[in-house]
């Protein structure tokens, strides 16, 4: 049976344990996180957990039954020896593996200026130990907040801080909330339920510079077009790194970008040719996606990465026989401003937009996206039991634009 390991112990990392376990693999089973927490779920770290009502130690992600396995949390993996197969950890100790996932993940982007980011209030959110600082932060007095940043988890924490009354302006050097994911036309929506909601959003502008009191706690903040701005709390929602850093030398297809792996979670070694021993799953894994004319994509959503841990627990133990074929459809969800966001496919694929249930208006709707008369992707607003409708649609290569649902069964329609 032999010894698997697997190192980043969180949600693809867990749920790949699981399925191993559950499909019957009875070798021995490592598993290697560096945070010293048991495996937790991230969603709530930017709404629930930053609201007050979910605990930070209350994120531990759900399990089926307890998985059999040596747990080595709070010690990180610094190399990988492909030659003797051993992962090297922090504390001088060497794994050895005959088959070995890689799920390290992302970390969250610091502020540009390291002296500044390491200022009093200044934040990140990555981690359940960033979100119970911020957490106590935001319910502190004076609470002025600035998030830069108006990405999926900018625009939540946005969301979270109105919700607790408190002042809070979002700048944003596009032209609105969520445009790099979901585009222009529904930025503008986005960007009205931020003003709506009382956030000063301020589109089209970057933070400079942000600067201290004399105890070291930033109090102002200093913007490309010149504003200046009174803050106590400064999150700097800036996308992600992927946490490649301990494959170097290892000969492996990783970089910034990620690992590079097959469809199948294979990693591909540097020179591209696949390996049958290393696979990647979640947001670290980039893969071609037989949906997209095989371009490879990475995807930093939940589902993405369960899904990923699943096919590679496949492969993992059927390397002889049977191979899982390629991964599902992406699928992501977020929730602000008491909207519930669902979403399918790769809508940044897509060139064309069409809404076509609801109302925008309303913030109610579904919306298609295409390219070169194909559907790609969909986004629903409130909408979301459509989602496997518009899946399916964008799992055949559907025509764009697509019919509505119940197009021929009109009592389907939504009204
Ligand atoms: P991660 O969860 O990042 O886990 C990787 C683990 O590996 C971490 O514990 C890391 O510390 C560890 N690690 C890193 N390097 C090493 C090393 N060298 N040695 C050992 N361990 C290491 N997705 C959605 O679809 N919807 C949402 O609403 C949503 N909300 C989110 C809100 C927040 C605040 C965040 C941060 C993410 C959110 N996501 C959401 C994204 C989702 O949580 C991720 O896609 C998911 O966590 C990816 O799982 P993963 O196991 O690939 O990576």
């Amino acid at each position: 049976e032999g010894r698997i390991v697997i190192v980043g112990a969180s949600l693809a990392g867990l749920r790949a344990a699981e399925a191993l376990r559950e499909r019957g693999f009875r070798g021995k089973l490592t598993v290697i996180g560096d945070e010293p927490h048991e495996p937790y779920d991230r969603p709530p770290l930017s709404k629930q957990v930053l609201e007050g009502w979910v605990h930070p130690d209350h994120t531990r992600l759900p399990r089926r039954r307890a998985v059999d396995a040596d747990w080595r949390l709070g010690v990180a993996a610094t190399g990988l020896d492909r030659v003797n197969r051993q992962v090297l950890l922090a504390n001088g100790d060497k794994v050895d593996y005959d088959r070995l996932l890689i799920a390290t993940g992302v970390r969250a982007r610091q502020w540009i200026n390291p002296r500044e980011a390491a200022l009093e209030g200044v934040f990140t959110v990555r981690t359940c130990d960033d979100a119970a600082r911020l957490q106590a932060a935001l319910h502190a007095d004076p609470r002025r907040v600035l998030i830069i940043g108006s990405g999926f988890i900018g625009s939540e924490m946005a969301s979270v801080c109105r919700k607790l009354g408190l002042p809070v302006t979002v700048t944003e050097r596009a032209d609105g909330p969520l445009v790099g994911a979901l585009g222009g036309v529904i930025g503008d929506i986005a960007a009205r339920m931020h003003r709506d909601a009382g956030v000063d959003l301020r589109t089209g502008v970057a933070v400079e510079a942000l600067e201290a009191d004399d105890g070291g706690h930033v109090r102002r903040a200093r913007l490309s077009d010149g504003a200046t701005l009174d803050v106590d709390v400064v999150v700097a929602s800036l996308g992600s790194i992927r946490n490649v850093e301990w494959l170097e030398g290892a000969g492996l297809a990783s970089g910034f970008w990620g690992v590079g792996c097959d469809a199948g979670c294979r990693a591909f070694d540097i020179n591209g040719v696949v390996t049958d021993n290393i696979f990647v799953a979640g947001d670290i894994a980039r893969a071609p996606h037989v949906l997209y004319e095989y371009q490879f994509i990475s995807m930093e959503h939940w589902d993405n990465a369960v899904s990923g841990a699943q096919v590679a627990a496949n492969n993992m133990i059927n390397l002889e026989t049977e191979r899982c074929p390629h991964l599902p459809l992406p699928m992501f969800w977020s929730a602000q401003f008491g909207v519930n966001i669902k979403g399918v496919g790769v809508c940044s694929f897509g060139d064309e937009i069409v809404f076509t249930q609801g109302s925008p208006d309303q913030r109610r709707f579904a919306a298609a996206y295409g390219r070169r008369g194909r559907i790609v992707g969909a986004v629903t607003f409130d909408h979301g039991k459509w989602l496997d409708y518009y899946g399916a649609l964008i799992e055949r290569s559907a025509p764009f634009p697509p019919p509505p649902p119940g197009y021929d069964r009109p009592g389907d329609m939504t009204p």
